[in-house]
């Protein structure tokens, strides 16, 4: 092979690397050759173009293309030397090259030869000079070389782009032996989804080469191009498989809701569905009615009214004599979903059941055994708890709301032994388009935009020292007014080092201060959960005025008679925390109001609302704390404050943070991408998605010899994603 190396020759036998330099490159993951070739660039540098005179700048570095008109040679009597060369540079004017001490420099070059010299510039007033320059020999009529993109690629300590651009030169001959994983047919297939017309996407071989050492940017575009397709590709392969398997694995059972089952439940509901609402009906009713189980995301804003999709679907199984579950992440939302059940169905046969892990033992055995004899119709309970061994007589869907973690190993998984359930899962997390196609791209995702009517606008404000009194005042006046408030603290116990304020001091102060005489309570995830249950209970039937919590309360909570929400420390909450918890005013007739208090306004160590001389805090050791500094915080609560909508907010959070944030990478199970980049190949991700699930239908388990090197690719990557079985 050429130069003697193949795939596998270790790191330090590349010529130029070495033993020393071997575990820097291994530091980068580069430890044979071939893991060169898969080193990309992370952008390119056009090299210098060739300068006019005009361009030319005192000290810079510059390139003149030029011919030689006169030559001269100085000797002086301490034995020194220089020589000098005139240079008629295209286009105009001239430039004098020096060499002190190169006598031979003055044989070198003879007049009429055309030159490319690269050095420093230097202005002596009258003319410029260029000492010591590089001089490449031209041709007499060959153009001046174009100006060509080089890569600049990912480094680390030690090691230059120099040291590492010379080692991929010496491997990228390897490139022609690299066996081509994507089909011919599938490359032009994708270049003409991406842009109908076009050649193509390059061939492996090809792109390797143009993705090092482009000619011109359109040939690096042109390869990173395949490389993103690839890599999302393959991801989808993974995903398609996932959801294949999963289909033909067991049969789920037909759920058909037929006209009269149908009216039968809307007419339960007490308002008119919204037509986004109806839309997601019939795409949960016809997925339910097949045998293959459904699996599919519901995404919807806080308060789009998601609640009701779910309870249609599980309505539908107890319509067709099957079980239903209702799963939530917290002991408050699950009551709260089996109270609203209790309601919406009352007078009708159907068994409700809650299952909490509060619940005595006892009580909690006899309604298994009532579960798994069939005679409850509908469980709810935290997903904690029935993800645990519980056993149906007939599961027909289950409905996980509130889902916050993501990839698809998270997904709870419930199954009875004949049949598989169908799937759907609720989410108001919201995650932009992309993210949800690369996390769930073996999901059916439907979203749920438009808003039931008789919401009202909820108006965000970033609440500074200066304007707590008068917020409080605000306060006091809805509450005259007959509606009901919030005040969240994200810790419960104050943190006097961090000058952080805990609901427990937050109720105290308040109760105290501001809001005396109001009846102000507390609720937080550290009292018992009948205590929890009993605060959430009064405060419903409004007979708590301020409700000072944690944020237990982030998730459905659902009290329309509340209006106004402060929220303590609010730059220490995430943006979906936030926009969750906004989501709890503004639910009913009356609009709703948030303040938002920045953690550097240290309400802290004065009183709550005493705030005409409010204390500066030391911007320090704030500064030292987090990465953001407190005016980035204020301006980022500011925007955030001026955003209603969550995916706008999603969107905005995708390009501020990156993707694993915003949900978190270690659990949401999140690839990693080498080149692609989900925010903005988004064209791409959804040609490869097509594709992929076209040829899994085609080929569920890429058994044909065309896609072995496909299926080693994605077993390699995702296998973890795969189904045992499917795997080697
Ligand atoms: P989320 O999507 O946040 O779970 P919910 O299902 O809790 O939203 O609905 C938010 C509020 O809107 C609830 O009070 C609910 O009763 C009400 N609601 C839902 N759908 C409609 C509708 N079509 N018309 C009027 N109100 C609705
Ligand atoms: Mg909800």
């Amino acid at each position: 092979m050429t130069n003697g190396l193949d795939f596998n020759t270790p790191i330090h036998l590349v010529p130029g690397v070495g033993t020393p330099r071997a575990p820097i490159f291994e530091r980068l993951g580069i430890r044979k050759a071939i893991d060169l070739l898969f080193h990309f660039p992370r952008s390119y540098q056009e090299v210098s173009q060739c300068q006019s005179v005009l361009e030319l700048q005192e000290g810079i570095l510059a390139t003149v293309v030029g011919v030689v008109v006169d030559i001269d040679s100085r000797f002086r009597f301490d034995g020194h030397s220089s020589v000098g060369v005139l240079l008629a540079v295209d286009g105009g004017g001239y430039v004098r090259c020096t060499w002190y001490n190169q006598p031979f420099r003055r044989e070198a070059y003879a007049r009429g030869q055309r030159v490319l010299a690269r050095g420093v510039v230097k202005s002596s007033g009258v003319a410029y000079q260029m000492r010591h320059p590089e001089i490449t020999l031209l041709d007499p009529d060959e153009p001046p070389p174009e100006a060509r993109p080089r890569a600049i690629y990912p480094l680390t300590e030690g090691l230059t782009q120099r040291m590492l651009s010379s080692a991929i030169e010496a491997a990228l001959p390897l490139a022609q032996n690299i066996e081509e994983a994507l089909p011919a047919e599938l490359r032009q297939n994708a270049a003409t989804l991406l842009k109908p017309g076009s050649a193509a996407l390059l061939a492996i071989d090809q792109a390797l080469v143009q993705i090092h050492q482009p000619v011109d940017m359109a040939q690096a575009h042109a390869a990173r191009l395949r490389f993103i397709f690839q890599e999302f590709f393959v991801l989808q392969l993974a995903l398609a498989m996932h959801r294949y398997a999963y289909q033909h694995e067991r049969p789920a059972p037909s759920i058909e809701s037929n006209a009269m089952i149908h009216t039968r439940i809307l007419n339960r509901f007490p308002f008119r569905l919204t037509d986004d609402q109806r839309k997601v009906i019939e795409e949960v009713r016809a997925d339910m009615s097949r045998t293959i189980p459904m699996n599919r995301l519901l995404q919807g804003d806080v308060g789009t009214g998601k609640t009701a999709i779910a309870q249609y679907a599980m309505l539908s199984a107890v319509a067709n004599q099957h079980q239903a579950v209702l799963m939530a992440p917290t002991e408050l939302l699950a009551r709260q979903h089996a109270k609203k059940l209790h309601e919406q169905l009352e007078g009708s046969r159907v068994e409700i059941a809650l299952l909490v892990s509060s619940m005595p033992g006892s009580e909690k055995r006899e309604l298994l055994q009532r579960i798994a004899i069939g005679t409850v119709d509908i469980v709810v309970g935290t997903q904690a708890l029935l993800s645990e061994q519980v056993e149906f007589s007939k599961l027909g869907v289950v409905v996980i709301d509130e889902q916050h973690r993501f990839g698809v190993q998270q997904r709870a998984s419930l199954r009875t032994t004949r049949t598989a359930p169908h799937y759907l899962v609720m989410t108001a997390t919201p995650i932009p388009r992309t993210l949800a196609l690369t996390l769930f791209g073996d999901l059916d995702v439907s979203t749920l935009k438009q808003r039931p009517p008789g919401q009202s606008p909820v108006q965000t404000y970033v609440l500074s020292p200066g304007l707590m009194e008068r917020w409080w005042n605000f306060v006091k006046q809805q509450v005259q007014a007959g509606r009901q408030v919030y005040v969240v603290a994200p810790r419960v116990e104050s943190d006097d080092e961090k000058e952080i304020l805990g609901a427990v001091q937050w109720w105290k102060q308040l109760s105290e201060g501001p809001l005396q005489g109001l009846r102000v309570e507390l609720l937080h995830g550290r009292m018992e959960s009948q205590h929890k249950q009993s605060a959430l209970d009064r405060f419903t039937q409004g007979a708590i005025d301020v409700l000072v919590a944690s944020t237990v309360i982030e998730v459905g909570i659902d009290v329309p008679n509340a209006t106004v929400m402060t929220i303590a420390d609010a730059d220490r909450l995430g943006l979906a925390q936030l926009h969750q918890l906004r989501g709890r005013v503004g639910r009913g007739k009356y609009p709703g109001f948030v303040g938002l208090i920045p953690s550097a306004t240290a309400v802290g160590n004065s009183s709550v609302g005493s705030s005409k001389e409010h204390e500066q805090v030391p911007q320090t050791k704030r500064q030292v704390e987090g990465q953001q500094s407190d005016s980035d915080k204020i301006q980022w609560l500011e925007q955030f404050a001026k955003i209603q909508d969550g995916f706008e907010l999603a969107e905005l959070d995708l390009r501020r943070r990156g993707p694993g944030e915003i949900i978190g990478t270690r659990q949401t199970g999140l690839p990693e991408f080498r080149i692609a980049d989900i925010s903005q190949d988004e064209q791409v991700l959804m040609v490869a998605r097509s594709l992929a699930g076209q040829l899994i239908d085609d080929d569920p388990q890429l058994k044909s010899p065309d896609h072995s090197r496909l299926l080693r690719q994605v077993v390699a990557k995702h296998g973890k994603l795969m189904p045992v079985g499917d795997v080697g």
